[in-house]
């Protein structure tokens, strides 16, 4: 499971985190919900490392991380835990679909050459693309890179996948398909965070949703708590544009 405790993170002295608490279960998927600039990405950015947070534990899969006393080789651990498929997909540009995959998987030594390719066909043929695997990002659609960002963090088998806004940056007429194979994999009992702006999307695939506002997890609950009968005034504002 994944647990977080007393995370803080600032930037020029400006609290983005203040004291976020919350857990998520083995299987479990959780929606992250809120207004640009609450702090969500720098939250997700926190859990593997990519920000260093000012303070609080991370623990996940096994692997904790206190910020006061972490190691490299701890940090080098929480990465392996976790996988991340961002907005902008961020792609080897000079690397084939299939070898955006393959190449994370050896250089994280979590497969050898020829395996590695295996499981790159394997997860090409699962989010729809494997016809797709000799092509370099530049000659595919937006929604079809993203399913390679897709595939690529399901290659290393993580413990948890965290997405950030995985459809923003998509044309709308791609961002069906990516949210069908984000869908489908979250019923396959993998650990899932998802920052998203998809409300009807967070309802359908979240066990949970967590509404942050200004560094706060502001409230939390089941899809039908939150969405139906918010009990806070900022998510009942915010969820008021979404309807
Ligand atoms: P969200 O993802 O909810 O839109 P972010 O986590 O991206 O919010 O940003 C939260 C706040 O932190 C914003 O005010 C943003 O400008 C600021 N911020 C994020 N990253 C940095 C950074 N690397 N340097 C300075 N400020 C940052
Ligand atoms: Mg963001």
């Amino acid at each position: 499971m994944i647990k977080v405790s007393g995370l803080k993170k600032a930037f020029n002295n400006i609290e983005v985190l203040k004291d976020i608490n919350f857990e998520v279960n083995d299987g479990e998927t959780v929606a992250i919900i809120g207004p640009s600039g609450s702090g969500k990405s720098t939250l997700l950015r926190c859990l593997n490392y990519l920000e260093k947070p000012d303070a609080g534990l991370i623990s996940i899969g096994g692997v904790t991380a206190e910020t006061k006393k972490v190691k490299k080789s701890t940090i080098n651990r929480l990465r392996m835990e976790t996988a991340m498929v961002f907005q902008h997909y961020n792609l080897f540009k000079n690397k084939t679909a299939l070898d955006n995959i393959t190449y994370p998987l050896a250089a994280s030594k979590k497969a050898g050459s020829e395996e590695a390719v295996k499981i790159g066909e394997r997860l090409l043929r699962q989010v729809g693309i494997l016809d797709k695997a000799k092509h370099y990002p530049v000659s595919l659609s937006g929604g079809q890179q993203q399913r390679v960002g897709i595939a690529r963090a399901l290659a290393v088998d993580p413990h948890a996948l965290l997405f950030d806004e995985p459809t923003s940056s998509l044309d709308p007429e791609w961002v069906g398909e990516v949210l069908k194979v984000i869908s489908d994999i979250s019923k396959n009992d993998k650990t899932m965070i998802i920052v998203t702006h998809e409300m009807d999307f967070a309802r359908e695939i979240a066990d949970r949703v967590i509404f942050m506002a200004d560094g706060n997890i502001v409230e939390e609950g089941h899809p039908g708590e939150v969405f139906d009968d918010p009990q806070n005034e900022r998510t009942r504002k915010f969820l008021k544009n979404y309807t």
